[in-house]
């Protein structure tokens, strides 16, 4: 019976369990079963050690492990790697009962679905585009490491400008401090803000009135229904993608990465609807 799970710290609140275990089951790996694990950064990585022989098969990881995640794999993927996270883990040794899946050894392997996640919920490369990214955090690293790879100019704009200058020297693009808001063909906000309330247009470099119909806006940050800043998007004619999109696709790409099945992205996101 192999296990699967989120780990986070909190992870309560993770839609990854509901979405996850409909995939399972439409799959028909009905001895499959998905989890939310809560545990604090000191026991993260007892935790984890232990888990191939509790019978887990892979793991998604959440805040504030990505980067404890990463450090503790015998084995990486390179978007992990140059990304300096993993929200993927998968694990050697478990007995899966099946095999297409990836091959993590007797040991752990890590992988970045963030990245993957976002360009398979754009509709189109972002060879060539504009792209502005806001945020410097885990999420924005991913982001920003995805689209230069596939040949986007990115510009990153953070609150605390400094973490977006040492983003940009480590992973490309250019730090702006004022960016244009017209100017931009794709625009990715993934920074926390909207989760608490907040408004985005009092402290992201946006004006609601300001998106132009053409643009593609994606809102990593997820909720009960859209977000203040997809609703002014999607008003001036933009096309808008959420954070829900976001999740379903990474999940997708772990799923595959731990079972080599195609994950059934409908059912996906109907389970988190
Ligand atoms: P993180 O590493 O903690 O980074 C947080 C980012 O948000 C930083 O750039 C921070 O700026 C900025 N920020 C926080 N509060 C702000 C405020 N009031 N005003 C302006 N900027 C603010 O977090 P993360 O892992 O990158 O995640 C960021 C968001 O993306 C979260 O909401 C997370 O749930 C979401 N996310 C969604 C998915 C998905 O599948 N949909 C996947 C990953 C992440 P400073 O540097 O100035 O502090």
């Amino acid at each position: 019976m192999p296990r699967l799970a989120v780990i986070g710290f909190p992870v309560g609140h993770s839609r990854s369990p509901a979405m996850q275990n409909a995939a399972l089951a439409a799959l028909g790996l009905d001895d499959w079963s998905y989890e939310a694990i809560e545990v604090g950064p000191e026991d993260f990585v007892a935790k984890v050690g232990g888990m191939a022989e509790a019978g887990f098969a892979g793991a998604n990881v959440t805040i504030p492990h990505k980067e404890a995640a990463l450090a503790l794999a015998g084995v990486s993927s390179e978007a992990a790697r140059q990304i300096g996270a993993a929200n993927t883990l998968t694990f050697g040794g478990a007995e899966l009962g099946h095999d297409g899946g990836r091959d993590a050894g007797d040991g752990i392997a890590a992988d970045n679905t963030d990245a993957g996640g976002l360009l398979a919920a754009l509709p189109t490369t972002p060879l060539d585009a504009h792209a502005l990214v806001l945020g410097a955090g885990g999420a924005a690293r991913a982001a920003v490491w995805a689209l230069v790879g596939e040949g986007a100019r990115v510009d990153v704009w953070n609150r605390t400008a400094s973490r977006a200058e040492a983003l940009c020297a480590q992973l490309g693009g250019k730090p702006a401090a004022a960016p244009v808001q017209a100017g931009y063909d794709l625009i990715v906000n993934t920074t926390a803000v909207g989760l608490g309330g907040e408004d985005p247009f009092e402290v992201l470099p946006l004006d609601a009135a300001g998106f132009v119909a053409g643009q593609l806006v994606v809102d990593m940050v997820y909720g009960e229904g859209s977000t203040a800043l997809l609703g002014a998007a999607a008003a001036a004619g933009a096309t808008t993608i959420d954070g829900l999109e976001i999740l379903v696709r990474q999940g997708a790409l772990s799923l595959r990465i731990w079972t080599g099945l195609e994950p059934p992205l409908d059912v996906m996101r109907s389970a988190i609807a």
